[in-house]
């Protein structure tokens, strides 16, 4: 996983002229007051994902598309949600042209997934959520994993593995901090 990291050129994803930021563990902002997160937060996130080759995973929160390119990186089909429209447009244009190529990239609202495309291997939300979105559950494989931060001024790093059709098993991993996930009234 860390050399799926180092493969991905974070400086390309910052403005150039921050380029000398881009190797440091930090978040950094991207556009429309986001931030890329830090990498220790990617790599965490993406290592409770357990992702195989060709594994399809649901990311909410595009973003400067970092965390995409690590997972298409790994071998993953990645269709990831975006609902700011700026970053969206951006970020659409930008990754193919370095060379990753989502399944998907979406304008629109993170809390009710991807129903079309369900059910997923994985599903990674980068934003801090102030609670689990059923719809996100409930498009989760038997097997499958949703990684999530809970909570509104920090946030718990939570795992949910689908054991079955009806049931989950709950992990926690200590506090985060993320900008926050939002719905539709901010
Ligand atoms: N994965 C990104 C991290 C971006 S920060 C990266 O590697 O750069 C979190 C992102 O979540 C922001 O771009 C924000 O606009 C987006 N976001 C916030 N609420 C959302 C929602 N309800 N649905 C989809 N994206 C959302």
């Amino acid at each position: 996983m860390l050399a799926a990291m180092g493969n991905v050129p974070r400086h390309l994803f910052m403005d150039s002229s921050f380029a000398d930021f881009a190797y440091q563990d930090k978040a950094f902002p991207i556009a429309a007051e986001q931030t890329i997160s830090q990498p220790y937060t990617v790599a965490f996130q993406t290592e409770l994902l357990h992702i195989k080759e060709n594994h399809q995973i649901l990311e909410i929160g595009t973003g400067s598309g970092y965390q995409t390119a690590v997972l298409i990186e790994m071998g993953a089909k990645v269709f990831t949600i975006e609902r700011q429209q700026e970053l969206f447009k951006k970020t659409k244009l930008f990754l193919p042209k370095i060379g990753y190529s989502p399944k998907k990239i979406i304008f629109g609202d993170g809390y009710k997934g991807l129903p079309e495309d369900a059910p997923f291997d994985g599903i990674i939300v980068t934003a801090g959520a102030p609670f689990v979105p059923n719809a996100l559950l409930s498009q989760l494989k038997v097997g499958g994993r949703l990684v999530i931060p809970i909570g509104d001024e920090e946030q718990i790093m939570t795992l949910f593995i689908r054991t079955s059709e009806k049931d989950f098993e709950k992990h926690e991993f200590g506090k985060f901090k993320f900008v926050p996930m939002l719905n539709k009234k901010n």
